[in-house]
């Protein structure tokens, strides 16, 4: 397949942007870039998408997600939460509780088409269903597959509902990792893959910790975790297990090169050091830390002590531009410096978020260059000042941050184009999802 006609925003080392150029795709990975004219006289044959002028660059990744949050959207809650801990107790406990096969289904299958929608790609999921857990992740990947989305997904291992669902829990990470390892040794670039979820330090038990840690490190995987995303993480951990939040991560072996850290609010030097040292991505996602009105994680300590921090939305939404530009707003405004955060976010937003993707699941994704995964998107940006790779993190904030985006293409296959996903009813989809949901809803208020 060949697209022509397009500027490229390449995203490699340089910001490269080259001006009337395409892009040639065989199978799954590109495999030519240049001028439009050169490479439709070399592929002739090749089926050709007419870019039309419009800007061709890397598909986004989210690396933090829950898809199950969506059955949360307009629900009414039995009880006002007055903090954190109060909106786990109210609402995402008693939530994920009631969750059953189908609604796990469709709580991945909706966000997964906004993704698309909105340049997403590929997606880092923590998943917890306790009362549907075996092949809950077999539902996220049918759903993720039925629309194309990349993903890597996990099942948020806790204490918090007995030893059994805990059990379960961790068999279910289990069984898909080795599920998506058998897959990726006949495909490398099949679209799942699998790590292991925790839910967070203070609902998970010593022994948990122990058995979680023996599964990833015998499977070469890591641990996806939630970490001091409010005080309570720390007081609680110290309160049942004497020790501090990172400490007691590091001391079990959950923290690593390969390990995902999500949130780290309340960090002091220590924490820090242990995560730098242990090399753990850390995720960050302001709006869902805003919308709990949690605090602010000094990911700026964070990036230079040298900690790859990525960018998340942690189930606000499936696309990642929303995140990006409220984070840089929110740091700005709550430091008062008006030069906080461009680099940074810059960073975060399109060299961390596939370098995670990449360093979890050995897939090279995020950059137009032969060889990389064809996960691109096509986006109606026709920019109305000179545009170059020194000033594309402007035009990014303020013009591609909502841009239409008018094909997606991932893994090589032409999922959206022209604004249409081929192959789904979005409104019998949506219609069924409004079914599962009264279901759910019915449950949670009846406890
Ligand atoms: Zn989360």
């Amino acid at each position: 397949m060949l697209i022509h006609n397009v500027t490229i925003f390449t995203n490699d080392e340089n910001n490269t942007v080259l001006h009337d150029q395409a892009a040639v795709i065989q199978g799954t990975r590109i495999a030519a870039v240049g001028k439009s004219a050169d490479l439709q006289h070399q592929y002739p044959n090749s089926e050709q998408i007419d870019g039309a002028g419009r800007l061709l660059m890397p598909g986004f990744t989210n690396t933090h997600m829950h898809f199950y949050g969506m059955y949360a959207r307009g629900m009414s809650l039995n009880a006002t939460p007055h903090n954190f801990h109060e909106i786990l107790i109210h609402l995402w406990w008693a939530l994920d509780k009631v969750l059953d096969d189908e609604a796990v289904y469709y709580s991945a299958l909706l966000p997964a088409i906004s993704a698309v929608r909105h340049g997403v790609t590929s997606m880092i999921d923590h998943h917890a269903s306790p009362n549907a857990c075996a092949g809950s992740l077999d539902q996220i990947e049918q759903a993720l597959s039925e629309i194309g989305v990349r993903g890597l997904l996990c099942y948020e291992t806790s204490d918090r509902d007995g030893k059994a669902i805990r059990d379960a829990g961790l068999a279910e990470n289990e069984r898909y990792i080795r599920k998506c390892s058998k897959a990726k040794a006949q495909n490398p670039d099949h679209l799942f893959d699998g790590m292991m979820g925790l839910h967070a330090s203070f609902t998970v038990d010593d022994e948990t910790l122990e058995k979680a840690v023996a599964i990833a490190n015998y499977l070469d995987r890591g641990c996806h975790i939630h970490m001091l995303e409010d005080y309570v993480d720390e007081t609680l951990t110290q309160e049942k297990y004497g020790r501090s939040v990172v400490e007691r991560l590091a001391h079990f072996g959950v923290l690593g090169k390969k390990s995902i850290a999500a949130h780290g609010i309340f960090l002091d030097d220590n924490g820090r050091k242990l995560l730098t040292d242990s090399d753990t991505i850390v995720v960050h996602q302001a709006q869902s830390n805003m919308n709990n009105a949690v605090g602010r994680a000094d990911i700026f300590a964070l990036l230079n002590s040298g900690v790859t921090v990525g960018l998340g939305t942690d189930g606000m939404s499936a696309d990642l531009r929303r995140e990006i530009m409220t984070g840089y707003l929110m740091h700005k405004h709550t430091a008062s410096d008006n030069n906080l955060g461009w680099v940074e976010y810059e960073q975060m937003a399109m060299k961390n978020n596939p370098a995670i993707y990449q360093r979890l699941t050995g897939q090279k994704i995020g950059r137009i260059a032969v060889d990389y995964l064809a996960d691109l998107i096509l986006v109606d940006y026709f920019p109305p000042t000179p545009f170059t790779g020194d000033n594309f993190w402007g035009h990014f904030l303020f013009g591609l941050i909502d841009a239409d985006v008018n094909t997606t293409i991932i893994n090589g296959k032409v999922v959206m184009h022209d604004k249409m996903i081929a192959g789904i009813d979005e409104q019998a989809i949506a219609a069924r999802s409004r079914v599962v949901a009264k279901r759910v809803w019915d449950s949670y208020h009846t406890g």
